[in-house]
């Protein structure tokens, strides 16, 4: 290769194309390996902007609008004729969001000064890059940094094998031609309960098939029973405690059998969609001889700052341990470069949000009232409902709640958790305070606009010591 780079990124997702724009930024050569073929064309921004968090978030603001012009115009007195959906161009839609955003960071990298090599990275002995582009003949790099960041795919269980047909994972879930009459879904997971809502809101029956016995066991337990109650009454059938033991198909139906409180039963759909999960991705990407070690799940290890054990190699994102989340990867990526340029960056692993956009949203941040009591502290938490909210009730999204979980001891906050609407925004206020060790009386000092959704954050912050204003509290304080 005529060039010399500073720095080779292996895998251009939301992790590996930040690290590079933070990397040029600093003065940095960057190199950014992507091999990603989608819909016929190389393409950045990785399962985030391709098959992630960008088309589904299409697809579920399409399916939004189309429930709302159905079931919620005529609260507001506006009449419509016939209500139709066309899914080919509501696919063409988020084709195209997906297309200018993954576009939009070509023209970044481009605009930053770094060279996009199209095809695969491999991490060789004596952190040399091997790069086999798409076309031409395969080069060895040398670098003085590498960062691994070639995240994650979605796993796969013997008794669903994915067919991309019948069988799909979340990326053939986002490319369904029609709306199926009977879906099924593994998992009540984020994704499942993402994907299960836009069909749902389309027309389909929906059933989510969870294992556990418990639903969204790693939300706070307030939030996931009240989400559970939403996410049921809009239709979705959440069989809690159901394990899938097999699949079969038969002409263009699916026969899921599963067990449920000891009992075999089966159930027949048009379509079942596999979302039990993702697992870190490092297929082909490190010579047996790189140096670079795995846990047993298959993650690369690193320390805190993602050092890798051998020395100028980083990995990030869903490669590495912590929650498999474009804002992590991101964050890990700009981590990384600093800490490369001698910068002492971190990240507050303590402060990623955690958000799920259904309709209503849930969102999170922190520690639920579960782990922060089982982390010891003596806990107080403070609760207020969106249903006396003004603004709310304008919107005609009345539903959720805010829930702080604070130290009642120091007052210092803990967690905040957030069902309704705006959550995926609204949650950021607690991540803010918790990043700045804010104590729940900084919250209930502060003036917060009138009407806004955001009331409610300061209703359930006086609420943590009885004082909410528009609920019957007694304790006099
Ligand atoms: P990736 O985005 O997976 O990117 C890695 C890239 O590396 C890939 O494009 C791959 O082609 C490339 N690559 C791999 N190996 C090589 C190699 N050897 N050579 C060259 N290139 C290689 N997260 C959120 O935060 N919010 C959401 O709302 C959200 N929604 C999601 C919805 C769905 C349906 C899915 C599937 C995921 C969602 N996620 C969401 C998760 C999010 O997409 C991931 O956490 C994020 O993309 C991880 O970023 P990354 O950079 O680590 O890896
Ligand atoms: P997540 O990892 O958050 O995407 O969630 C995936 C969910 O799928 C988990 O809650 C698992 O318990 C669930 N799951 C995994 N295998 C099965 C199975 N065979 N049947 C039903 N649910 C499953």
């Amino acid at each position: 290769m005529s060039q010399q780079f500073d720095l080779v990124v292996i895998g251009g997702g939301p992790g590996g194309y930040e690290a590079a724009i933070r990397a040029a930024q600093l003065g940095f050569k960057v190199a950014c390996i992507e091999k990603r073929v989608h819909k016929g064309k190389p393409s950045l921004g990785g399962t985030c902007l391709n098959v992630g968090c960008i088309p589904s978030k299409a697809l579920l603001d399409s399916s939004h609008h189309y429930e709302d012009t159905i079931h919620h115009l005529g609260d507001h007195g506006i009449t419509t004729g016939e209500v139709n959906i066309d899914i080919a161009k509501m696919l063409a839609r988020k084709d195209k969001v997906v297309e200018n955003l993954t576009g939009g960071v070509a023209q970044l990298l481009k605009g930053n000064g770094i060279e996009w090599l199209q095809g695969t990275g491999k991490l060789l002995a004596g952190k040399k890059v091997e790069f086999v582009p798409f076309e031409g003949e395969t080069q060895v790099l040398e670098p003085k940094y590498v960062i691994l960041a070639s995240g994650s795919v979605p796993v796969n269980i013997p008794v669903a094998p994915v067919d991309q047909d019948l069988i799909v994972d979340s990326t053939g879930a986002l490319e369904f031609a029609e709306v199926p009459k009977r879906l099924g879904v593994i998992g009540a997971g984020v994704i499942g309960l993402e994907l299960g809502s836009v069909w749902r809101r389309l027309g389909s029956e929906v059933v989510v098939f969870e294992a556990l016995d418990a639903f969204l066991p790693m939300a706070d337990k307030a939030l996931s029973k009240e989400f559970q109650k939403i996410l049921t009454k809009q239709g979705l059938d959440i069989r809690i405690g159901a394990k899938v033991s097999g699949t079969e198909v038969n002409g263009r139906e699916v026969t899921v059998k599963y067990n449920q409180a000891g009992e075999d039963k089966e159930q027949v759909f048009d379509k079942l969609i596999v979302c039990v999960g993702r697992k870190p991705y490092a297929e082909g990407l490190l010579a047996e001889d790189a140096g670079i070690k795995l846990t047993d799940r298959g993650f690369i290890e690193v320390n805190d700052h993602c050092a890798t054990s051998l020395e100028g190699v980083y990995a990030i994102g869903d490669l590495v341990r912590g929650p498999m989340l474009a804002h992590k990867a991101m964050e890990e990526g700009v981590m990384a470069v600093e800490r490369i340029h001698g910068h002492a960056a971190q990240v507050n692993y303590d402060t990623i949000i955690s958000v799920i956009y259904t309709h209503p949203e849930a969102a999170w941040v922190g520690l639920t009232e579960e782990q922060a009591v089982a982390n010891g502290h003596e806990v107080k938490t403070g609760q207020f409902p969106f249903a006396v909210n003004g603004r709310a009730l304008a919107a005609g999204e009345a539903a959720g709640f805010v829930k702080f979980v604070a130290d009642a001891k120091t007052d210092r906050l803990l967690g905040m958790h957030v069902i309704g609407p705006g959550a995926s925004d609204i949650v950021h206020q607690g991540m803010i305070a918790l990043e700045f060790v804010s104590s729940v009386e900084d919250l209930q000092l502060m003036t917060f606009g009138h009407p806004t959704y955001s009331e409610v954050v300061h209703e359930a912050a006086l609420a943590v010591d009885g004082r909410a204003i528009h609920a019957i509290q007694r304790k006099r304080k």
